[in-house]
């Protein structure tokens, strides 16, 4: 596994050793220009395929355990951890470990602890005696010696608590798109809910509100999958092509969802840093190089800020 640079904690499109890398960035400069003058790659945080392998990670490791004690070093998250977290989860069993969109949903019998990993954010098991580092801002004992740890270097991550059994309807989850993989995002879905829309497809896919998780990479993959142009409006694509659409996106998610499961062993006893993964890609990190499909050289523009990548031959 390469070190990825500048900072541990964030995945780069060009993985390369610390020591070989010609450029010396800060982590708050990359942070602020999200770009490195020596060579080009985007600062990628963890999507939907890295959060579900997160949840299939931890998962076994948590159900019908109890919470022993929650020890917060560091509420600074994106908002601030409830001081009572503890008075909520301690005594507790889990019964379950779910995802909705990035945020990963650990439910016990009167609630659910709620965790998104922002930018950096990791979670990993350790033994109760394991020494503290900078970043460690919670840990979760468990009634077995086993600890669940928070580790988060730019605290864009969020740990909060949702009394009851339902998260939906939630000010997070209320105005959120179906999820990806379940059955109810399928083309005619798409095919309605983009009627009369002149927004580019992919800056529509993107969008929460119509469909979680489709991050930047997803999106430039599938719509390569799907022969659409990224720019193309919405409202203009037919319900045939929605449909090679969707199986697109399913496909891209599914095979990142796969390719995550062989890093599973890395959530426990290991370094901290599980779950991320390389992918192959066939557009995106490939502007100006050949299209697989046809060999004409990939176009790489920027769309609503992000980086996309097509064909114009394949794509229409
Ligand atoms: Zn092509």
């Amino acid at each position: 596994m390469p070190t990825p640079h500048p900072s541990s904690s964030t995945r780069l499109r060009i993985h390369r050793p610390r020591d070989q890398h010609p450029c010396r960035m800060t982590k708050s400069a990359t942070l602020r220009y999200n770009r490195c003058p020596a060579t080009v790659f985007e600062i990628v945080v963890p999507e939907l395929p890295e959060v579900e392998t997160v949840k299939r990670g931890i998962a076994p490791h948590l159900v019908t355990r109890r919470f022993k004690n929650v020890i917060v070093r560091d509420h600074r998250l994106r908002w601030p951890v409830d001081p009572n977290l503890a008075d909520y989860l301690v005594n507790q069993e889990i019964l379950s470990v779910e995802r909705r969109a990035k945020y990963v949903l650990v439910r016990l019998a009167t609630g659910y602890l709620v965790i998104h990993l922002g930018m950096s954010g990791r979670l990993y098991f350790v033994s109760d005696n394991t020494p503290v580092a900078k970043h460690d801002h919670l840990d979760w004992q468990l009634s077995d010696g086993q600890t669940l740890r928070y580790t988060d270097p730019r605290r864009f991550g969020a740990v909060i608590w949702i009394s009851g059994d339902d998260v939906s309807s939630h000010k997070l989850f209320a105005k959120l798109g179906p999820e990806p993989l379940l059955e109810e995002f399928n083309a005619e879905y798409l095919f309605k809910r983009s009627r009369k829309r002149k927004v580019p497809i992919k800056s529509f896919l993107m969008d929460a509100h119509v469909v979680v998780g489709v991050g930047n990479i997803y999106a430039n993959e599938a719509l390569f999958m799907a022969g659409i142009s990224p720019i193309r409006e919405a409202g203009s694509i037919s319900l045939a092509r929605y449909t090679r659409l969707v199986v697109g996106i399913k496909q891209v998610l599914d095979k990142a969802i796969l390719q995550g499961g062989t890093t599973l062993k890395d959530f426990v006893g290991g370094d901290g840093k599980p779950g991320y993964f390389k992918q192959e890609l066939q557009v995106y990190g490939r502007g100006g190089l050949a299209c697989s499909h046809c060999a004409k050289i990939l176009q790489e523009i920027k769309l609503a800020q992000r980086t996309t990548v097509f064909c114009k031959a394949c794509q229409r």
